[in-house]
């Protein structure tokens, strides 16, 4: 049976960043393997899992000196990134499950995820003062028949102001590092939509918790190796340099409150609003 989730514990004493997986497998456990014969293509998809989003997560964590929570369970079994009463939450077949055998589903494997995901996040903000967390995932580029433009997506919610003034600096740091990417705010998805970050954003406020979704296009995950390592770097330096304003002008822990972080990345790239 494998694990319910995926946990690697690395700190940087400057940085309050969490960096989560929520789509990072497409692995079926054992007791539900039956279910799932019929479905080995759907698994393989997009539908299963986010291809190349648990290495994007693993990098960044790596090279950032921050903490992973990743899960490799498919999310056919259970969404991590829906919340319980979503109408996705499952896979359709599992649906017909008598009531009890989804609640061990959910008990098995979602909850725990969800649980750690909020302990991390509420432990970060009691010692650093706030969090940064990424959640990391890529997107189909092709979805009903249509393409997506996009080749980078930044995800967040346009009334958290951090979060907001955040991604518009990563953007254009992104954009100095790899010109030729095409990144783009609150795209393919709006990043208010249902998911681990909203869960979090309604526990913590705005100058504590900032929640921010990675999404990748996966025609540059699947474009070959050399094309994948770039994005990945270009995705890795962007972050850290957006990053740099918080320990270079903001000092080592004790953080200042996340205010602070906000009105650094305002001054480096005054927010334009829109989702472009
Ligand atoms: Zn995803």
């Amino acid at each position: 049976m494998p694990k319910p989730y995926v946990f690697e514990h690395r700190t940087r004493a400057d940085a309050a960043l969490l960096i989560t997986c929520e789509h990072g497998g497409n692995s079926i456990p054992a007791s539900y393997r039956a279910l799932f014969a019929p479905y080995a293509e759907l698994l393989a998809s997009h539908r299963g899992f986010d291809a190349g989003a648990l290495v994007m997560a693993r990098s960044l964590a790596a090279v950032l000196g921050a903490p992973l929570l990743a899960t490799k369970v498919s999310r056919l079994l259970v969404d991590l990134n829906r919340s319980v009463g979503h109408p996705r939450l499952h896979f359709g077949p599992l649906l017909a499950l008598p009531a009890l055998q989804r609640q061990r589903i959910l008990a098995r494997y979602y909850w725990p995820y969800r649980n750690c995901a909020g302990q991390l996040v509420s432990e970060t903000i009691a010692s650093c003062g706030h969090v940064i967390h990424l959640s990391c995932h890529s997107f189909t580029p092709v979805l009903d028949g249509k393409r997506r433009t996009a080749d980078v997506g930044l995800l967040y919610d346009p009334a958290r102001a951090g979060e907001k003034a955040l991604c518009a600096f990563w953007k254009r740091t992104l954009k100095v590092l790899a010109p030729d990417l095409s990144v783009r705010r609150n795209y393919p998805y709006a990043g208010r939509g249902d998911g681990l970050t909203r869960w979090l954003r309604e526990r913590h406020p705005p100058e504590r918790y900032v929640g921010i979704e990675l999404e990748l296009n996966q025609k540059l995950v699947r474009g070959g190796v050399h094309r994948w390592a770039a994005l990945r770097e270009a995705v890795i330096a962007s972050l850290e340099t957006a990053l740099a304003p918080c320990s270079r002008e903001l000092g080592r822990p004790p953080l200042p409150p996340f205010g602070a972080h906000c009105a650094a990345w305002s001054r480096l790239a005054p927010a334009q609003g829109g989702a472009a």
